[in-house]
């Protein structure tokens, strides 16, 4: 039998220019082919639309962590997009995660565009 579950979702933005250092940050902390994962523009920009994914996630694959990364220069933001405004978002986004989910675990990174992984208490 094909293994039906999955330790985490990862939603993070589509920019190209961040994909290389998604990809070697997730291989080393999350492990190779052991996630879902969301790519929207904004990262958690649209929350009604990322909570549907973690929702689906939950159901499907019984996941026990959701990590969420936003990052620097985000088209999606544009100028709104400030580093304030990012964590504010991510913070949002963990609270609606908690309210459904409370025995899920929540990280939030954000990124900036020379690569640097910055959680986000
Ligand atoms: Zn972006």
């Amino acid at each position: 039998m094909p293994k039906k579950t999955t330790d985490a979702i990862v939603v993070h933005c589509i920019d190209f220019r961040l994909q290389e250092y998604l990809n070697h940050w997730l291989l080393e902390n999350i492990g190779p082919g052991n996630y879902d994962r969301v790519s929207l523009a904004g990262g958690v920009f649209d929350l009604e639309a990322i909570f549907k994914q973690v929702e689906i996630s939950e159901r499907l694959h019984e996941i026990k962590k959701v990590v969420f990364i936003n990052h620097e220069d985000c088209g999606a933001y544009g100028e709104a997009g400030t580093k304030e405004r990012h964590e504010a978002d991510l913070r949002a986004a963990r609270e609606k995660i908690r309210k459904y989910y409370s025995h899920i675990d929540i990280e939030l990174h954000y990124l900036s565009l020379a690569g640097e992984f910055e959680g986000v208490l």
